[in-house]
């Protein structure tokens, strides 16, 4: 049984219909975790709860696959998908807003234009949003030093002030200290853009500022691909906590100051907007606290809290494979709840995320995280998951394949 939940996770839950009378959801945020969840909700309830999103976006524009766009690989359209399959195929009320404050006692989401959105349980998966006061200046140089961290216009902006460098130019990449938003995508998208300059501008530099130690996720793997494809293209320099943005020059707590061409700036990161205005990001004031078993927040009933916005547990990755996951979790707790029967007692979690170390090649880490009751958390299980001996053609196939499927999974 525990092989068999390993594989199918909260799918491997029997669908539920016995909800009382005609139970409401509201899901705030349609992206890897709010769209799977609604999905999920609508399935393993049978179509006996009421589930309402409300994305203030037209269209899921995915993040991972984002980075390929800066190697000039391809285009916003590739990474675009539509919501529509949600309310024709699975009857989720799509609402288009953006959400502007929880009423936690009166269970209501109040909405920027339309009328509030009363609810019996509201899962809450905004992502995340940037401490812009962190880095002093940066907020007064967004328009042109670009984070590109949230996929979009943005990511188009950065390729266009690329491909605008001066040959022999610098393009340098600032990481925040972890945790923050998926934690191989600084290195992936500092392999690919150094992937296209080796056609495009050869004599171009692309230089990784990291505040952390060192390398925070696939480190071995991404270390030998620079030293021996990238040798005298990237640079990369640990223990560089950005501090401050003067036009194109960073200043760091220690290191000497850069100046570059390009700049890059991921800033810290912190749970979204509408989590930090409800009081949730119990944290440091930062992400959500949960309870795991049912991803409820410490902070108020009846709220739960998935994906990038929560204060994560033991070795689990801000990822959209992690968000997706649970959001399946949430889905058939609350699924059970509103039924009146016994939630899940020990859910299971998996992650899987590849990255590109050029446009043919990829690699990949994976892990599988099971729920500790005793301990009230998520841990890795000894043995399960892995990681890439090296890059590969077929780990490349294997991402395209992996974004195609967790699109239709959460989306279709
Ligand atoms: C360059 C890059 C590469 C990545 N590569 C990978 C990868 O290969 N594999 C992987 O698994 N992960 C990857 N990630 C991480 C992944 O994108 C995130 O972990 C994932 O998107 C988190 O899902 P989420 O649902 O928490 O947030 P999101 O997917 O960001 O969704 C949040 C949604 O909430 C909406 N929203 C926000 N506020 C409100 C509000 N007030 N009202 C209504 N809606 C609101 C937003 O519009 C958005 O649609 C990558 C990220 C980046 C930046």
């Amino acid at each position: 049984m525990r092989r068999r939940e390993l594989v199918l996770g909260a799918a491997a839950l029997p669908l539920v219909a016995r909800v009382a009378s005609r139970a409401r959801v509201v899901v705030v945020g349609g992206g890897y975790g709010g769209a799977t969840a609604a999905k999920y909700l609508r399935l393993f309830s049978g179509g006996a709860i009421d589930v309402a999103l409300v994305e203030p976006e037209a269209a899921f524009v995915s993040c991972p696959m984002s980075n390929l766009l800066l190697a000039g690989a391809s285009g916003l359209a590739d990474i675009t998908r539509p919501y529509d399959a949600l309310a024709s195929r699975h009857g989720v009320q799509l609402v288009r807003d953006r959400a502007s404050g929880v009423d936690a006692g009166k269970r209501r989401v109040m909405l920027e234009r339309g009328e509030p959105l009363p609810y019996d349980k509201l899962v809450l998966a905004p992502g995340i949003s940037m401490m812009w006061d962190e880095v002093e200046g940066l907020a007064a140089e967004r328009a042109h030093v670009l984070q590109a961290w949230k996929a979009g216009p943005e990511t188009v902006a950065l390729r266009r002030q690329l491909e605008q460098m001066p040959e022999g130019g610098v393009f340098a990449i600032a990481i925040p200290e972890a945790p923050y938003r998926c934690p191989p995508g600084p290195y992936e998208r500092a392999c690919l853009v150094a992937d296209w300059m080796r056609q495009a501008k050869p004599r171009a530099k692309v230089l990784i500022l990291d505040a952390n130690e060192d390398v925070t996720s696939k480190g071995a793997l991404f270390k030998r691909v620079w030293a021996e494809r990238y040798a005298g293209i990237i640079e990369y320099r640990p223990q560089n906590k950005l501090v401050a943005v003067d036009g194109n020059t960073l200043k760091f707590e220690l290191a000497d100051e850069v100046r570059a061409d390009v700049l890059n700036v991921l800033p810290p990161m912190r749970a979204g907007e509408i989590a930090i205005a409800a009081g949730l990001a119990n944290s440091n004031g930062r992400w959500c606290q949960v309870h795991f078993r049912n991803f409820e927040s410490t902070a108020a009933p009846h709220i739960h809290v998935i994906g990038d916005s929560i204060q994560i547990a033991n070795a689990i990755p801000k990822s959209g494979h992690m968000a997706n996951a649970q959001a399946k979790v949430v889905a058939a707790a609350i699924t059970a709840e509103l039924s009146g029967q016994e939630i899940d007692p020990a859910p299971m979690l998996t992650n899987t995320c590849y990255s590109f170390t050029e446009l043919q090649r990829a690699v990949h880490v994976a892990s599988v995280h099971e729920y500790v009751a005793a301990e009230s958390t998520f841990k890795p299980v000894a043995g399960a998951g892995g990681l890439s001996a090296t890059p590969s053609e077929m780990e490349a196939r294997y991402a395209f394949n992996w974004a195609k499927t967790i699109w239709d999974d959460v989306l279709a």
